[in-house]
């Protein structure tokens, strides 16, 4: 399938090209020519093969690859999982199921995609004949930089830096990434918050010296973040299998619509949600819940996106996000697929912090979906009450998409079968769950660790645990806007 930019529409290039390259040379977003339709029986059947089967078929649909080789590569991506069923789904009661994104190596649904991406990007250079080895620079709020660690890591023909916010991430979080291991792998804290070293990252890309030099080592940049249109496809897959999962086992009949409810930060994964219904996949409401920095809430309650106010660190910091890159996308299908417009509003968003878009627009995402947010209050009691009903830990980020599930019931008394989308293990996140849970507060993350294994009985994760004596491989911090420091280190590094 052939790929335009958000920005303009009118140049097309095959997916796994644009995979290579991460994002348009005018600034937009990749997207899918047209969206491409799923037959649901199909869909079906693919499901009932297992999730690597559904996954490939899912691929297919956008990626210039045959049927075998992405059957191979799905099959190898989700075996490092700790299920068979890859994403397992729990029943709550009659009406919700919860779906789990976290049994991957990182314990974060990034490795949903994040497992595939490095694989698609070894067969482009492959295919598409591309002299230059890939360059991938990432900045994370906390779970992408560890997933795309793992993914990358001596997978040949290519290099990956890694920027996170020095004070922006959980501990489990810091320590998955310094510790690193892997030849091609570089991590460096950024002084500054997520949008800052999104912000430096996105500029090092529109940087043509910088570029130049990135070259003259023997490299082309690539983008792990969920820009990346490589990571946007493997994630429609399981809004697709959970739709043919509940089918399957009798709790819809083939063709009955299911909300979903997706904890959001950078508008990734609701997207490729949204993705799967214009598929057609029968998606009733997509739930957009957010965390105390509810920028999209007042976006899709309002009409108006304004990034221009307080930042906010809470204990979901994989949401602490103002400046939603994948709303792009959703604006560039809002505005009737206009790339004048999306550039008229991504201007004003660096200009003036916002922009808005006609209420016809607005009206219509009503259509689709449904936003609200929750306070660190809210989502800390939701972690507490899923546990004491259901006997179900979830983790912070998870508990906000449970809290504004419930706002979304009682708003509206829908009783459409609804998944919430289950985004990291709990432990990821180990002290504010167990404050949560026992309403401690422990300074120590593995002795917190311990003392919620022994209030919740749930099994610490051997990912988890073996932090407490991997070495730190990684030390660095850069000034904000000094990013090209840490890549010229480790070109340097490279040996180049
Ligand atoms: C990345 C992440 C999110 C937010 O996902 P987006 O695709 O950025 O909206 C939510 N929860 C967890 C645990 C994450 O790692």
């Amino acid at each position: 399938m052939q790929v335009i930019s958000t920005r303009d529409s009118s140049k097309s290039m095959p997916a796994l090209k644009a995979i290579l390259q991460g994002i348009a040379e005018d600034g937009g977003l990749f997207v899918p020519e047209y969206f491409p339709r799923l037959e649901l029986k199909q869909a079906a059947e693919a499901a009932e093969k297992g999730y690597a089967e559904l996954a490939a078929f899912v691929l297919e649909k956008f990626i210039d690859m045959g049927m075998d080789e992405l059957r191979a590569l799905t099959k190898e991506a989700y075996s490092s999982f700790d299920t068979e069923e890859v994403v397992p789904l729990a029943e709550l009661s009659a009406d919700e199921y919860v779906m789990e994104l976290y049994h991957g190596p990182t314990l974060a649904f990034k490795d949903m995609a994040l497992q595939v991406l490095p694989r698609l990007i070894s067969a482009g250079l492959d295919i598409h004949k591309q002299d230059k080895d890939v360059l991938v620079l990432t900045a994370t709020s906390g779970d992408t930089g560890k997933a795309a660690l793992e993914g990358f890591k001596d997978v040949p023909r290519t290099g990956i830096v890694v920027f996170f916010p020095v004070d922006g991430v959980a501990p489990m979080q810091r320590l998955q990434m310094v510790t690193q291991d892997g030849k091609n792998t570089y991590v460096s804290a950024v002084e500054g918050n997520f949008d800052d070293a999104q912000t430096g990252v996105k500029n090092l890309f529109g940087d043509a010296a910088f570029r130049a030099e990135v070259d003259a080592a023997g490299y082309s940049l690539s983008s792990a973040n969920s820009i990346n249109f490589g990571r946007l496809v493997p994630q429609v897959a399981y809004y697709v299998y959970a739709y043919a999962k509940l089918a399957q086992e009798g709790r819809i009949e083939l063709g009955e619509p299911v909300n979903f409810c997706v904890p959001t930060g950078n508008f990734g994964n609701i997207l490729a949600a949204y993705y799967a219904k214009r598929m057609g996949i029968p998606v009733g409401k997509l739930i957009c819940a957010s965390n105390k920095n509810n920028v999209l809430t007042d976006f899709f309650q309002r009409g108006s996106y304004n990034a221009d106010r307080e930042f906010f660190k809470t204990m979901s910091p994989s949401m602490d996000i103002l400046i939603s890159s994948n709303l792009e996308r959703l604006l560039f299908e809002i505005s009737g697929r206009e790339d004048g417009t999306v550039r008229q509003w991504m201007d004003a968003l660096v200009s003036k912090g916002g922009y808005d878009v006609p209420e016809s627009a607005r009206a219509e995402l009503e259509t689709d979906f449904y936003a609200d947010f929750c306070t660190e209050e809210e989502t800390a009691s939701a972690i507490k009450r899923t546990f004491a009903e259901y006997g179900y830990l979830i983790d912070t980020h998870t508990a906000v998409a449970q809290c504004v599930y419930e706002k979304y019931v009682k708003d509206t008394a829908d009783a459409t079968p609804t998944v919430v989308v289950s985004t990291a293990n709990p432990y990821k996140f180990t002290q504010d769950v167990l404050a949560a849970v026992t309403g401690e507060q422990e300074e120590d993350a593995f002795i917190a660790a311990d003392k919620l294994r022994a209030a919740t009985a749930k099994a610490i994760p051997a990912q988890i645990s073996e932090l407490k004596t991997k070495p730190v491989l990684h030390g660095g911090v850069v000034a904000k806007g000094d990013q090209i420091s840490a890549v010229r280190e480790f070109l340097g590094k490279a040996g180049v």
